[in-house]
């Protein structure tokens, strides 16, 4: 028996007003997420707790079992992961962007978006005089993003952010946020390595051009979200499965990579509203032959529902759905589970504490009498309502995975 867990990102609303009550899942074309749900068992979900909302990285790392108020450490670690660096336990790391600065202040936290790969090299190598015992990781990911590790003795993550969250402002100075020691040392080499990639970046030919063709350089990299790699046992250990990923977002990723699965692309899968989602059910598919579970997430619903595009937030659904209908068709001796990773409000464009909906289609289910897939239709199924922690011990013990307690 295998598994597969289908996670629509912020795919969860409520009742609209614009929808005539009825929230973008249910106004949605859903034939194969309600099959789902008919022959399937259905529940709802409080990802943290009731009415707590959570962020995707927190909300990822309940799905796949993980206690996040035990485990979590910090954005930045599963960032990291995600880009396919291996973290070690005491290792930090923070996210950041390349910025442009002028007279001392920022005026663009994103430096015209550039392609900041173009910096891979030059930025391979950087060491700081003062702290010759810490190793520096500078790796640039997506866009104007990259991923800061520092790895060595006494390092906490415990540390504030340099940068600001918005323009017009000087850099800030990176602080300790709980006064170790670990974490004052820690602030003070973000703070040098701060000064000394300003000076590395401001040299760099390719800025001196992007000045002369009026474009904002690229002359300083901003850091924020520090994290340490989340306290986890991978469930190849917990359950002894065999884990694959297929996401786009690098803090998934990360959440999966720390709980041991191995991250996968899919050809067209983008993380935005214009994804490819059965491209991901294609991979998924072929992966259940080598792998127990598969975790597939999708990222467009929830890009949708910080844009209040309601019409985009109904189209990823439906996407959802071909990829659901598509594992349906291809898959066999499998359960699926299709749930969302927290409820986010069109309204109010933010993640909202509302439960999500939860239905696991497969051969041993406990049929219950829901006939559709919603957030209000799912709430009447046998699973009643679960928290975000208890979906990975269900569907392993679907799998004959969980191991007696007691004699
Ligand atoms: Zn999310
Ligand atoms: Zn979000």
């Amino acid at each position: 028996m295998k598994a597969v867990i289908v996670v629509g990102d912020g795919m969860a609303d409520r009742p609209l007003r614009k929808l005539g009550g009825r929230t973008p899942l249910e106004a949605a074309e859903t034939p194969n997420l309600d099959e789902i749900a008919r022959s399937g068992v259905c529940g709802i979900m409080d990802i943290l707790s009731p009415g707590r909302p959570p962020g995707s990285d927190v909300a990822n790392l309940a799905l796949l079992g993980y206690d996040p108020y035990k485990c979590y450490r910090g954005r930045g670690a599963l960032e990291a992961l995600g880009a396919g660096i291996e973290m070690g336990e005491g290792d930090v790391a923070l996210r950041g962007n390349f910025a442009t600065i002028r007279d001392g202040v920022i005026v663009d936290r994103r430096a015209g978006r550039i392609d900041g790969t173009i910096f891979k090299e030059y930025l391979s190598d950087v060491k700081l005089d003062a702290y010759q015992d810490v190793e520096i990781l500078v790796r640039p990911t997506l866009g104007h993003r990259l991923v800061v590790v520092l790895r060595g003795e006494r390092l906490s993550w415990r540390v504030s952010d340099i940068d600001p969250h918005k323009t017009g402002v000087p850099p800030l100075k990176a602080e300790a946020l709980d006064g170790s020691p670990e974490a004052e040392r820690t602030a003070d080499i973000l703070n040098k390595l701060y000064e000394l990639l300003r000076e590395k970046m401001e040299r760099h030919p390719i800025n001196r051009e992007r000045r002369e063709r009026g474009l904002p350089p690229a002359n300083a990299i901003i850091l924020r979200g520090a994290g340490a790699p989340p306290r986890v046992k991978p469930l190849r250990e917990i359950y002894g499965v065999k884990g694959a990923c297929v996401a786009v977002t690098p803090t998934v990723r990360g959440a999966c990579a720390a709980a041991g699965l191995d991250l996968y692309d899919a050809p067209g899968a983008t993380g935005g509203v214009d994804t490819d989602a059965v491209s991901k059910a294609r991979v998924a598919v072929k992966l259940l032959s080598d792998y127990d579970l598969v975790y597939i997430h999708v990222k467009g619903t929830d890009n949708a529902t910080h844009d209040g595009d309601v019409e985009a937030k109904m189209m990823v659904i439906e996407k959802i759905d071909d990829l659901v209908g598509y594992l349906l068709n291809h898959v066999e001796e499998t359960y699926i589970a299709v749930t969302a990773d927290h409820t986010s409000s069109i309204r109010v464009r933010e993640h909202v504490g509302d439960p999500v909906p939860i239905a696991i289609w497969g051969p041993e289910v406990r049929m219950d009498d829901v006939d559709a897939y919603s957030e209000r239709l799912c709430a009447r199924g046998g699973l009643g309502r679960i928290r975000g922690v208890d979906l990975m011990p269900i569907l392993m013990n679907l799998l004959d995975r969980v191991e007696r307690f007691g004699a």
